[in-house]
């Protein structure tokens, strides 16, 4: 998500490189939202960012304000109409685009009374900006108000970057799952992106994290900022395992060093007898160096990625991310033959990938195979934006460490701890999320919470038809 207020600048082919510098994020679908103070124009297609916008399609962008979103659906089907920015227009004739980031939970009764009124939405940031439009057709006061009451109506995980004609608006919600972070640029423009990678890559200067709970206002008049909710916070912690690329940078830590103090934890946890570390490139590239740092074993790259497919995990059916997985990875043999390999890999969500690629490096000539793996079990779905959708999904649910080494066909197999991960991240442990570890949801999941999310929401469905 990306969003900018500079006028003068070529907002559009800013928030085109900001996108393309958070496109780990979602590759189902890119959008772009436009105002230049009167009309809002938006593009959305499904694609990579570089496949839905061109030179041409840019060039028809015109404004001084504008939001992006790159989607990976964890709500709602990976269609056109529920790519990002969502967009309606007010009774009053005010247009509100919104790109979301994360998740809501409990949206029943939301649904429930949208739908009555007609309503019809398919995912929950479609929802949100349906409330948001209905509410200032009503003429309910400046729209600061009515997104602030929007917000105290829903719950879970939700980094907002909301437009109008004349204003851009970032949301964190009270628990700052997601981040959110505000930087300006030379000229005296903001920035609001997901990851600091994106405020980099547009010479943007980081000024801060959005605050969970907080409201920031930006237009002609500069910055306002407002909170509207304090609860404990709950950041992600997922983000440094997997989520966030390494030079994401948090106030307490670099992503990439996280990751590399994970791996050192984990070698002192869980030391292997064997030749070489290879990671698993990208995201267990860091954690591997690490480990081999820390255990003294010769790190290796053994493993070549193609860069053009996509992150496996985040492709949106099983039959995709198997085929992605096979067109993902290629081992070198020269560099594996008779080797015993400690094998670093970021997490095991499915195990899939995992399986196949400890029988490729057995194929490849390696005698021994040891998995060693930076974060704990994922034992538990993720309801707060990242696709673990059900436990039977999980290969850690209900298996212990064994039985999963042994479905893996892996020589060994130890996860980091809990508590190691955590004091890699650098932040107290009552600041994070890491209920897909040990199941304790900071944010309440209703027992009705959508289990398979890659379907539209049945509930939505009925409100629209009630
Ligand atoms: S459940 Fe896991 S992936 Fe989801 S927000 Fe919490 S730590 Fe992150």
């Amino acid at each position: 998500m990306f969003a900018i207020y500079a006028p003068g600048e070529d907002v559009a082919r800013y928030c085109y490189y900001g996108l393309y510098a958070l496109q780990h994020r979602g590759q189902e679908s890119a959008g772009i939202a436009v105002s230049d103070g009167d009309n809002i124009l938006i593009t959305k297609e499904m694609g990579l960012v570089n496949q839905v916008f061109d030179n041409r399609r840019l060039a028809t962008l015109n404004g001084h304000l504008a939001i992006g979103h790159v989607r990976y659906s964890t709500t709602g089907a990976s269609t056109w109409s529920n790519a990002q920015p969502a967009f309606k227009v007010s009774a009053s004739g005010r247009g509100i685009a919104l790109g979301h980031n994360g998740n809501l939970v409990d949206i029943g009764p939301l649904a429930l009374e949208l739908g009555a009124r007609g309503a019809r939405c398919t995912t929950d940031s479609e929802l949100l900006t349906t409330l948001l439009a209905e509410r200032a057709g009503a003429g309910s006061g400046p729209l600061d108000d009515i997104i602030v009451d929007a917000c105290r109506r829903i719950s879970g995980a939700y980094c907002l970057a909301i437009m109008d004609e004349t204003t851009i608006y970032g949301v964190r919600d009270p628990h700052g799952v997601r981040p959110l972070m505000l930087g300006v640029l030379d000229g005296g423009g903001y920035v609001l992106a997901s990851e600091t990678a994106a405020l980099d890559i547009v010479g943007a200067t980081l000024l801060r994290e959005i605050e969970p709970g907080e409201l920031v206002a930006i237009d002609a008049d500069g910055i306002r900022s407002r909170r509207f909710a304090s609860a404990a916070p709950s950041f992600c912690v997922f983000e440094y395992v997997y989520l966030a690329r390494p030079d994401h940078r948090t106030p307490e830590t670099s992503v990439y060093a996280a990751r590399r103090r994970m791996g050192q934890l984990l070698a002192e946890e869980s030391p292997a007898d064997a030749d070489l570390v290879i990671p698993v490139p990208d995201s267990g590239l860091a954690a591997a160096a690490g480990f081999s740092q820390a255990s003294g074993i010769p790190y290796a790259e053994g493993l070549v990625k193609n860069r053009y497919v996509g992150r496996t995990f985040i492709q949106p059916s099983q039959s995709l991310r198997q085929l992605g997985i096979r067109l993902k990875l290629n081992p070198l043999r020269d560099v594996l033959e008779g080797q015993r390999l400690v094998v670093v890999d970021d997490s095991i969500v499915r195990g899939n990938t995992s399986r196949q690629l400890v029988r490729m490096l057995r194929e490849a000539g390696a005698t021994q195979v040891h998995l060693r793996i930076p974060s704990p079990p994922v034992r538990h779905p993720c309801f707060y934006g990242v696709d673990m959708a059900t436990e039977e999904e999980l290969l850690a649910s209900g298996r212990s460490i064994d039985e999963i080494c042994r479905s893996l066909e892996a020589d060994s197999l130890a996860y980091l701890s809990l508590d190691a991960l955590i004091s890699a991240s650098r932040r107290p442990a009552d600041s994070l999320c890491r209920a897909c570890f040990d199941g304790r949801y900071p944010i309440p999941v209703p027992h009705a919470a959508p289990t398979d999310t890659h379907t539209t929401l049945p509930v939505l469905e009925l409100a629209a038809h009630g």
